[in-house]
């Protein structure tokens, strides 16, 4: 696990905290409700839920979640697999997260199994500062992340018309080919629809 991802760990779970988990209906249909994140460590997030919800079949059959959260224009997002880890960590999250003892007092806490999401590919996103927009890549476990955003290819001439346009003015024009600075791009596109060469390219998720 890198730095980058360990700092925005911690922002999920200590800062962020709550998040909204889809996972499939019955009828495969995308469903959300809201989690809190419990814990972090090198090996991924932990949240609870109790073996009685609709939300722990799911989870224990699809064994898969996308989730996003924000707090104060800072955003995370993660997508990937999840495993039940049993009453593994259980005493620890309530040690760390008082109010859980309040919800479930006593040992009605045996109600509970914990989740972790251990193979994960997400985003940070900050538009705190609005002129200075930060975005950062999250891999959890063996996860892959797959490339994407816009990016420059070999025919461009230099003629800065992409920077012009560019929200953020986050293109390098001292180069030619110019360069997308990827931490602070917003995916809006605009620099590909003026490019005279049709030479910045989309990378999907
Ligand atoms: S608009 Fe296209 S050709 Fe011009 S600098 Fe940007 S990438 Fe290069
Ligand atoms: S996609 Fe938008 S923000 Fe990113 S480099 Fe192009 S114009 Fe700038």
């Amino acid at each position: 696990m890198d730095q980058n991802t360990k700092d925005f760990l911690k922002i999920l779970v200590e800062d962020i905290h709550s998040t909204t988990i889809a996972t499939l209906d019955e009828e495969k249909r995308p469903l959300t409700r809201v989690i809190d994140m419990m814990l972090w460590d090198e090996k991924g997030v932990y949240f609870l839920t109790a073996k009685g919800k609709a939300f722990y079949q799911q989870l224990m059959e699809q064994k898969y979640i996308s989730l996003s959260s924000i707090k104060d224009k800072r955003s995370i997002s993660l997508r990937g697999q999840v495993e039940n880890i049993g009453n593994e960590k259980l005493d620890e999250i309530f040690e760390k997260n008082p109010y859980m003892q309040g919800i479930y007092p006593g040992d009605t806490r045996s109600a509970l199994e914990v989740f972790r999401l251990f193979k994960a590919t997400g985003e940070f996103f900050d538009i705190s500062d609005p002129r200075n927009v930060t975005r950062g890549s999250i891999v959890i476990g063996e996860a892959q992340q797959k490339k994407h955003g816009y990016y420059v290819g070999d025919a461009c001439i230099g003629c800065q018309m992409c920077a012009s346009v560019c929200p953020q003015k986050c293109i390098d024009i001292s180069t030619t080919p110019v360069v997308i600075d990827q931490n602070h791009c917003l995916h809006c596109g605009r620099c590909a629809e003026i490019c005279p060469q049709q030479t910045i390219q989309k990378l999907d998720k």
